[in-house]
């Protein structure tokens, strides 16, 4: 074993010390592995119960009327996530699409949005007009209110309180922290907000922005109260093998009206061909549970190995999990550099090509990016970005199998050893 992983470029040291710190994780990677065998029922017993079968593969053309594979599917994603309804659709290109999809279809001019968990996810705040920009909700005379989280990351019941009105008509919360750094809320903790807010006005709409969250608890937000689940099929609930791909699970109301803004009033769900597309997201919706637990694994080790060598991690090395996404703070950019040329470096595609930090639209500082994927963009396969200003630090994710996720770890720190960023002593 030491041998191949020699060949490769990892150490004796690196490898060692690798080894060093997996065997003081054997307990949470138990835990872990728990929970993706209960997902992984969970979804197979949603394949059974819908009986999906050989025909359900096959795809439409044209209109897409009677699509089996297509309306089965939905009716697999409805039962995964404990919802009435679900729309899961290549048409749906990408998981801020499926966001504003399912904001802009169940607003109207006059109701007011609000997020009770601070800023949402950056492409969000084109969508909702935070940042100008055409076809916002803020153009159709939608507005918006936000409740920061308080400075211990807990809920500001008081704030929230005061910021539901009349007009409160959605209430958005997202799951994951995205690339800010307040804690990633727990299904539980989402449940307590859920449950605060339909107190304080029972018929508002509560969508939970669900990207990263999937499978990484054994329950979903749904199960909590929550009236939609929204995602991304080119992360966890793709299984790394959707080419493209959305989803939002929910109140059939909600399933609906998205529907029809999708496609079209009165055609809704009943069109929308599926192509070729369907074994993909069968058989990744069936491998997802085990993906997401290799990511979750990658992100865990990654922790404990660069805060053992003194960096900044966040989650830290010993803090429960609810999403797949890991940060860790170099302090200097080359030590950003390096770490994503060491995960490049382990890719299965495009392992021979050395990232450069780059001006990217949309961020204000050079980025440099790590991913060498099957599917372009996908962040559930091992991938690492890291805007090159302070405080310098790289946010990765992903990992389609452990193995490869440890070795791009591995990777990634024998990259910083030979830049002599890391020193053994
Ligand atoms: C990735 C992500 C999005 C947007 O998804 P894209 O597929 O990149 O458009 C939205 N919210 C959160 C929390 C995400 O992680």
């Amino acid at each position: 074993m030491l041998s191949l992983y020699q060949k490769l470029g990892i150490d004796r040291k690196t490898y060692d010390f690798g080894a060093e710190i997996l065997a003081g994780l054997k307990e949470r990677f138990a835990k872990i592995d728990e929970v993706a065998e209960y997902n992984q029922l969970k979804v197979l017993q949603a394949m059974q119960k819908n009986q999906v079968s050989e025909a359900c593969l096959l795809g439409t053309t044209g209109y897409g009327y009677n699509d089996l594979g297509r309306d089965t599917l939905e009716a697999v994603y409805a039962d995964v996530f404990h919802t009435e309804d679900a729309l899961v659709r290549p048409q749906i290109t990408c998981g801020t699409h499926a966001l504003a999809l399912a904001l802009m279809s169940n607003l109207r001019p006059g109701d007011e949005l609000l997020s009770p968990v601070g800023k949402p996810y950056d492409t969000l705040e084109e969508v909702i007009g935070i940042r100008p920009s055409r076809g916002s909700l803020a153009e159709y005379g939608i507005t918006y209110r936000q409740v920061d989280l308080l400075t211990d990351g807990g809920f500001d019941y008081e704030g929230i309180r005061r910021a539901i009105n009349e007009k409160t008509r959605l209430v958005t919360i997202q799951r994951s922290k995205g690339y800010q750094t307040r804690p990633t809320l727990s299904v539980g903790r989402i449940g307590e907000l859920i449950a605060f807010v339909k107190q304080i006005k029972p018929d508002v709409i509560c969508m939970v922005d669900n990207c990263y969250g999937e499978f990484v608890e054994t329950i979903e937000p749904t199960d909590v109260g929550a009236d939609m689940v929204v995602g991304s099929l080119i992360k966890n609930p793709g299984g790394g093998l959707a080419p493209i791909g959305g989803y939002i699970a929910g109140k059939k109301m909600c399933v609906e009206n998205a529907a029809y803004r999708l496609t079209s009033p009165g055609l809704g769900k009943e069109v929308g061909a599926s192509l070729g597309i369907l074994p993909a997201f069968y058989q990744g919706l069936f491998l997802a549970p085990t993906v997401t637990a290799s990511a979750l694994k990658a992100a865990i080790f990654a922790a404990n190995i660069y805060e053992k060598l003194g960096f900044a991690v966040v989650p830290d090395a010993t803090e429960s999990r609810h999403d797949i996404i890991q940060a860790v703070t170099f302090g200097t950019a080359e030590g950003v550099v390096a770490f994503c040329r060491g995960i490049q470096a382990a890719a299965p595609v495009d392992s021979h090509v050395t990232p450069e930090p780059w001006d990217m639209p949309g961020y204000d500082a050079k980025v440099i990016m790590a991913a060498g994927a099957f599917v372009s963009g996908s962040s559930i396969e091992l991938s690492a970005d890291g805007p090159i200003k302070p405080p310098y630090a790289v946010y990765f994710q992903g990992g389609l199998t452990w193995p490869h996720a440890k070795f791009g770890i591995l990777k990634s720190l024998q990259s910083l050893v030979d830049e002599k960023i890391v020193a053994w002593n």
